[in-house]
C-alpha cells in the first residue's frame, strides 16, 4: 500500500505499507490547508535541497516528532545536526548512494540539476523494491531519469510542472516517458505566479508523447491510496 499525501508545492507525506516519510516539507506553503505542523509521526523526513521552500519546517518537525530523521545530501544533513546539537538525527549521504532504512526500505538520493547552498541539490527515490516512490526534488530536465526508471521502477513520480525554476509541463511530461511509472503527480505549480505550468499542460503533452500512465492530480491537503 502506498498513501501519497500532498501538501502544495513540492511538499508530501508518503507513507509505504509501516513506514512514513515527509518530503520538502514546507507545510506553511500558499496552498496547504494545514496551519502549524501536520499530526501524523513520521519515521524520516527527506529534504532534497536546502532552498526554504524545499526545507520548509524539516526542523521544527524534528523537534516535535523525537524519533523521525532527517535525509538529505551529506552538507545539509550535517547543518540540520548542528542546528539540533544532535548527530543522531540526521541521515547524511549523497548521490546514487542506496541508504539502508533497515526492513528492506530503501533512500536513494538522486541528481537533479538544480542550485543549492548547502551541498548539491538531489531528487529522491524511497520505499522498496515493487514500492519505490521517486520525488524528482527541483530540477530540470534530464536523462538520468531513464536509469532511474530502469533501476529502481518506481511505481510513483513526483514531477515538477510549474516551469521557471524547474521542469515546465512538456519537460515533465518527457520526463514521465523516460520514467515510465504507473502514476505520476503533478507539482510544484500554482505556488507563486511566476510557476505557472498546469497539469491539463502536462496532460496534453503526455497525449502528444503517447506515454501511458495514470495522472492523479491532487487538490493540496488530499491523498491518494494505491492499493495495488
Ligand atoms: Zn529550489
Amino acid at each position: 500500500m502506498i498513501k501519497v499525501k500532498w501538501f502544495g508545492h513540492a511538499a508530501f507525506q508518503v507513507s509505504i505499507d509501516s513506514k512514513t516519510f515527509y518530503v520538502d516539507p514546507w507545510i506553511s506553503n500558499p496552498l496547504s490547508p494545514v496551519k502549524g505542523l501536520p499530526e501524523a509521526e513520521p519515521d524520516y523526513i527527506i529534504v532534497t535541497h536546502d532552498h526554504g521552500d524545499h526545507l520548509g519546517e524539516a526542523i521544527e518537525m524534528l523537534k516535535k516528532f523525537s524519533k523521525a530523521k532527517l535525509i538529505g545530501i551529506y552538507e545539509l544533513a550535517s547543518y540540520v545536526a548542528e542546528v539540533l546539537q544532535d548527530q543522531t538525527r540526521v541521515i547524511g549521504a549523497n548521490i546514487g548512494g542506496p541508504i539502508d532504512l533497515g526492513e528492506g526500505y530503501k533512500a536513494i538520493l538522486t541528481p537533479a540539476f538544480h542550485s543549492s547552498g548547502r551541498g548539491a541539490p538531489t531528487g529522491v527515490v524511497f520505499g522498496k523494491p515493487g514500492k519505490f516512490v521517486y520525488h524528482a526534488g527541483d530540477t530540470g530536465l534530464h536523462y538520468e531519469m531513464k536509469l532511474i526508471g530502469d533501476l529502481y521502477k518506481p511505481t510513483v513520480a513526483l514531477l515538477p510542472i510549474g516551469g521557471h525554476f524547474t521542469m515546465g509541463p512538456e519537460e515533465a511530461a518527457y520526463a514521465t516517458s523516460l520514467i515510465r511509472p504507473k502514476y505520476v503527480i503533478p507539482m510544484h505549480y500554482g505556488t507563486f505566479p511566476v510557476i505557472k505550468g498546469t497539469p491539463e499542460e502536462f496532460k496534453e503533452h503526455l497525449r502528444k508523447l503517447n506515454v501511458e500512465v495514470n495522472v492523479i492530480v491532487l487538490k493540496a491537503g488530499e491523498e491518494y491510496v494505491i492499493t495495488d
